[in-house]
């Protein structure tokens, strides 16, 4: 509010009529703008009048003929009047003063000190308190609403978070449900699968039954089949219980270094198939560790058959020895291929389940994609680690590492 420039709206209330001429000719002479100055002679008047009009500041007597100013001013407070209201006090009264700014009267002024200057500093005073009151009372009134405002984001989030929750419990059974039914499948497919590949293998054994070139081709057609379905069976299943945290590791003693020749013998043909180089490279001292040799075996085939599946031409080399490290303690497991490579930026990211660096339905490699998700989990549960280098075009080596002696986890 500019007080210089909006003219004020003054309301007076005494029962004195010189003294209300008195107080019209100071107001007139503050130097003030003066809209209108209003007056009246009693408090039930000045109740009345007030509670139908806007005035920028009252001045009241406090002895009247019906309420003492006291009255007045708390019956004016109560009607929920907020005009600054100044009361006209007798000399030295300090008590009565007291109770008036208590009971909300915003200024008083010794009636027998009342000049033009106090006049005009008791207005301009009373409206700036009454201003800083209003711009108060507004941002109280903002906080509040933006108080409500949060209120109702906070229940609409909750809302929300609740939701998620059962979203996320929904998609856990499905998970579990997935899971479950990925682990009784594989497992009831395989009893089959097993018959198939053991009689197929049977009948190639058979030598009085003279099967033709074509009828031994199918039978050992059936044979290969079976048996890579029963490879990506024993995946699928690795991998639920991998989900279901209940891949474990049965330790034992092993002759490293037959592990390596049997796994490298079995093979081989595999890698006669593509006229690859498969070899064994072995620069270790103590070759008896103690590990779990089905899963051991596990890791070698996985890396050897990705490493024959992804070369063309050239070799694949399977390499062991002590960790540079801690040659005592650890043993480091390379496999070296000269095959296609994986790009710097596939790198990170082929230890994922499912992850295939040609996901196209076009791709030529067959696979799950859960391979090295696999032999990365069975080598954590050993306290070893993997990691892969790999250039395009030139070939991968994929390193593992692991303690000589390892330990189950209970
Ligand atoms: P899968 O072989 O069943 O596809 P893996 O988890 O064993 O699944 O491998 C994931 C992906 O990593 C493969 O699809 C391939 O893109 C890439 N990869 C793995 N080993 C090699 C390798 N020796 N050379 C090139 N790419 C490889």
């Amino acid at each position: 509010m500019d007080l210089a420039n909006r003219p004020l709206k003054i309301f007076t209330v005494d029962d004195d009529a010189v003294d209300r001429l008195f107080l019209r000719r100071a107001l007139q002479d503050t130097g003030l703008k003066l809209a209108d100055i209003a007056e009246v002679d009693c408090g039930k008047a000045a109740i009345a009048a007030l509670d139908n009009a806007f005035y920028d500041c009252v001045f009241l007597d406090y002895r009247l003929p019906d309420l003492n100013g006291l009255q007045l001013v708390q019956q004016i407070r109560a009607q929920g009047t907020l005009t600054p209201l100044v009361v006209l006090t007798g000399q030295g009264d300090q008590e009565t003063a007291v109770a008036l700014m208590k009971a909300g009267a915003s200024d008083y002024v010794d009636k027998s000190r009342l000049n033009t200057d106090a006049l005009a500093h008791c207005i301009r005073s009373a409206l700036r308190i009454y201003e800083a009151e209003q711009a108060a009372c507004q941002a109280q009134r903002e906080v509040q609403v933006s108080n409500a405002l949060l209120l109702q984001q906070n229940r609409a989030l909750e809302e929300q978070r609740q939701e998620i929750q059962r979203q996320n419990l929904e998609i856990m059974r499905a998970y579990r449900l997935k899971s479950e039914f990925l682990a009784v499948m594989s497992h009831e497919l395989r009893t089959p699968l097993n018959a198939i590949i053991g009689f197929s293998q049977l009948l190639t054994r058979r030598r009085e039954e003279r099967w033709t070139r074509q009828q031994a081709e199918m039978i050992k057609h059936i044979y290969s089949n079976a048996y890579n379905l029963l490879g990506l069976l024993n995946e699928i299943l690795d991998f639920s219980k991998l989900e279901a945290q209940r891949l474990e590791l049965h330790p034992g003693p092993i002759n490293l270094a037959e592990l390596a020749e049997n796994t490298i013998a079995e093979m081989q043909s595999l890698a006669e198939q593509k006229s690859l180089k498969l070899s064994l490279q072995l620069n270790l001292q103590e070759l008896m560790i103690i590990n779990d040799p089905l899963r051991l075996r596990q890791i070698f085939t996985n890396l050897l058959s990705n490493g024959i599946k992804f070369t063309n031409a050239g070799s694949v080399l399977l390499k062991i020895s002590s960790a540079p490290e801690t040659p005592t303690d650890a043993v480091l497991v390379t496999v070296t291929d000269t095959g296609s490579g994986i790009a710097p930026e596939e790198l990170a990211y082929i230890f994922e389940a499912f992850r295939q660096v040609d996901q196209s339905h076009s791709r030529r490699h067959s696979g799950t994609g859960l391979g090295l998700a696999i032999v990365d989990a069975i080598v954590a549960l050993m306290g070893g680690k993997i990691w892969a280098e790999s250039t395009p075009q030139v070939g991968s080596t994929f390193y593992v590492q692991f303690p000589r002696v390892v330990q189950t986890a209970s």
